[in-house]
């Protein structure tokens, strides 16, 4: 059986793994990688930085498993005609970088790259909570937030590929807080793990991480709760919105922030049904994710050349 390389990678996180044609993942090594360093300065730097950090995995991984196919999930806009990466909101120093062909050149495999939130959507359509639903909206709640459609079973990803970039629907039009895309207002901005990291920071001035805030969410302290209310809010706000343009009643959620299920679906639920239009009321189902936050890397597999 076929088995080729698959990839996620996240603002913190290289995941890499060996993946069997039907979507087992027969091997697996993880790193973290700060790729979003800000002290980076120019473009080219940045480039070189993101390559090499990515090629240290890969090759030894490629090379003992002697495999020469690798799918790759990665955040940001892709061009869908030329390939290239237009920009990625978390990792700011990055244009028209043509990743997969640089990554190719560098590793000597056959590469291909697509928008990490679409990747978690043809995973979690084909092997998770999806599986069997002819239109489908998952949505990826991590460093960034990010989501992909399956519409009659197929990927859908725009006239520029630059489709269901949910994590910047704007929710908040008055004073909304920056986004990393350069708006305000944007989901992310309020229920990213890195907006609730923010705001909490702000709010009690602690640094802490995102599981952090959801343990003392749920011991009951108030800032921390409020927070998480607020995001589960926002999400829940977001998807009515995407539930107005799309008519798309099954969503899946996955991704790091996902774990905090427990704190952001009931607030999430309530502001859907306040949000969407009366006859789909009560009708939007919203499922976590079934595959323990390996959508992106099986997606990821089926997208390898
Ligand atoms: C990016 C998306 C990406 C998401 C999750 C967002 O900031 O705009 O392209 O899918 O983060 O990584
Ligand atoms: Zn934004």
């Amino acid at each position: 059986m076929r088995q080729v390389l698959a990839a996620d990678i996240g603002g913190t996180n290289i995941r890499l793994a060996l993946v069997s044609e039907d979507g087992c993942i027969i091997d697996e090594t993880r790193c973290t990688a700060e790729l979003s360093r800000h002290n980076l300065q120019s473009q080219q730097n940045a480039e070189v930085h993101i390559l090499n950090a990515l090629c240290e995995v890969i090759q030894p991984f490629a090379d003992m498993h002697a495999v020469t196919s690798l799918g790759m999930g990665f955040p940001g806009f892709f061009h869908s005609q030329s390939g290239l990466l237009a920009s990625s909101p978390n990792l700011p120093l990055l244009r028209d970088f043509a990743l997969a062909e640089r990554l190719a050149e560098q590793l000597s495999i056959d590469v291909a790259v697509e928008n990490d939130a679409l990747c978690a959507a043809i995973g979690e359509h084909r092997y998770g909570a999806g599986k069997g639903y002819a239109n489908l909206l998952h949505v990826t709640l991590g460093t960034g937030i990010g989501s992909g459609l399956i519409l009659n079973h197929a990927p859908y990803s725009g006239e520029h590929g630059m489709a269901m970039e949910f994590g910047h629907l704007c929710i908040e039009h008055h004073d909304g807080r920056l986004c990393g895309c350069g708006n305000h207002g944007c989901v992310e901005a309020y229920a990213s793990a890195t907006a609730i990291i923010r705001r909490f920071n702000e709010c009690c001035g602690a640094h802490s991480d995102a599981k952090e805030v959801f343990e003392l969410a749920q011991q009951g302290h108030d800032c921390a709760n409020r927070i998480m209310l607020e995001a589960g809010q926002y999400l829940g706000m977001a998807i009515a919105e995407a539930v107005k343009l799309l008519d798309v009643t099954s969503i899946t959620v996955s991704g790091g922030l996902s774990g905090a299920w427990d704190l952001l679906y009931p607030a999430l639920m309530s502001e859907l049904d306040t949000n969407l239009i009366p006859p789909l009321k009560g009708k939007v189902d919203v499922l976590r994710s079934t595959l323990d936050d390996n959508a992106g890397l099986l997606g990821a597999a089926a997208i390898a050349p």
